[in-house]
C-alpha cells in the first residue's frame, strides 16, 4: 500500500498518516518531521530548511526530492509507505514518479483531506507539537492528558514556529498556489480520492480506511 496524504497545512495529514501507518504497518514518511529533526540536530540540511520553514515558504525542491527518493528505497518501505507533506509541488510529484518508475512501482492512492481555510486557522492556533517524538495534539480536539506534556514521551509540547497566525496565512497562500495543482495531477493519474476533513478525527480515519480497504 503506497499512498500520499494531500491537503492544506493543518488539514490533518500527519494525524491521519500516523493512524494509517499503524493500521497497515507501513512507515510514515513526513518531510516536515525530517526537516524538524534536522533542525534539532543542527545539521546543514536543517539550517538550510529552517529559513524557508520559519517564513512559511516551501523548502526548494532540490533539498527534498533526493531525500524522499532515497527514503522510499529503504527496506522498511518494501510493503509500502505513507507520504505526508510530500509532494508539495508539481516538480516534486514528477520526481516521485521518476523515482518509483526506476524501481518498477507506482502510487496506489493520493488522499486529499479537504478542509476550508477558515477551519485551518482555528486548527493551527490550537496545534501543539512534541519535537522529541513527533506527536501532535490540539488544545481542544485532541488534548494531551497533562497540559503541554506529550502523552507518548513525557517531553514538553511547543507551538511550532510556523504555526503563528501570520505564517499560517502565508502557508495557506503557498498551498493554494503550489500544492493545490497536485489535486488535478493525481485526478488525471486516476488515483485521487477526496475525504471530508472537517469531520472529527475518528470519522476521517474511518472514511480513509473505507477507501484503502484491507
Ligand atoms: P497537517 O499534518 O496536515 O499539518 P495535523 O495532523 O498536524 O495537520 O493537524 C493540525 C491540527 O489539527 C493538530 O492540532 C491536530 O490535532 C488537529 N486535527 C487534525 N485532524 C483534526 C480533525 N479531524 N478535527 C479537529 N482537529 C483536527
Ligand atoms: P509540515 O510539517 O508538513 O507542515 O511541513 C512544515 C514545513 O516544512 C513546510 O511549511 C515547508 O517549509 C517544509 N516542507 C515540508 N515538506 C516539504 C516539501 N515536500 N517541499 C517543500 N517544503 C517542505
Amino acid at each position: 500500500m503506497k499512498l500520499i496524504m494531500l491537503g492544506a497545512p493543518g488539514a490533518g495529514k500527519g494525524t491521519q498518516a500516523k493512524r494509517v501507518a499503524e493500521e497497515y504497518k507501513i512507515p510514515h514518511i513526513s518531510t516536515g518531521d525530517i526537516f524538524r529533526a534536522n533542525i534539532k540536530g543542527g545539521t546543514e540540511l536543517g539550517m538550510k530548511a529552517k529559513t524557508y520553514m520559519d517564513a512559511g515558504q516551501l523548502v526548494p525542491d532540490e533539498l527534498v526530492c533526493d531525500l524522499v527518493a532515497d527514503r522510499i528505497q529503504q527496506d522498511d518501505c518494501a510493503n509500502g509507505f505513507v507520504l505526508d507533506g510530500f509532494p508539495r509541488t508539481i516538480p516534486q510529484a514528477e520526481a516521485l514518479d521518476v523515482a518509483l518508475t526506476k524501481i518498477g512501482q507506482k502510487m496506489d492512492f493520493a488522499i486529499d483531506i479537504d478542509v476550508p481555510d477558515e477551519n485551518i486557522i482555528t486548527r493551527m492556533g490550537g496545534r501543539r507539537a512534541c519535537l522529541s517524538c513527533g506527536a501532535t495534539y490540539h488544545v481542544v480536539y485532541n488534548a494531551p492528558k497533562v497540559e503541554n506534556v506529550c502523552d507518548a514521551c513525557g517531553n514538553a509540547l511547543v507551538i511550532r514556529e510556523d504555526d503563528k497566525p501570520e505564517t499560517v496565512k502565508k502557508r495557506l497562500d503557498v498551498y493554494h498556489e503550489q500544492t493545490q495543482p497536485l489535486i488535478d495531477y493525481y485526478t488525471k493519474a486516476g488515483i485521487l480520492v477526496s475525504v471530508d476533513g472537517t469531520k472529527n478525527m475518528d470519522e476521517v480515519f474511518a472514511d480513509i480506511k473505507a477507501v484503502l480497504g484491507k
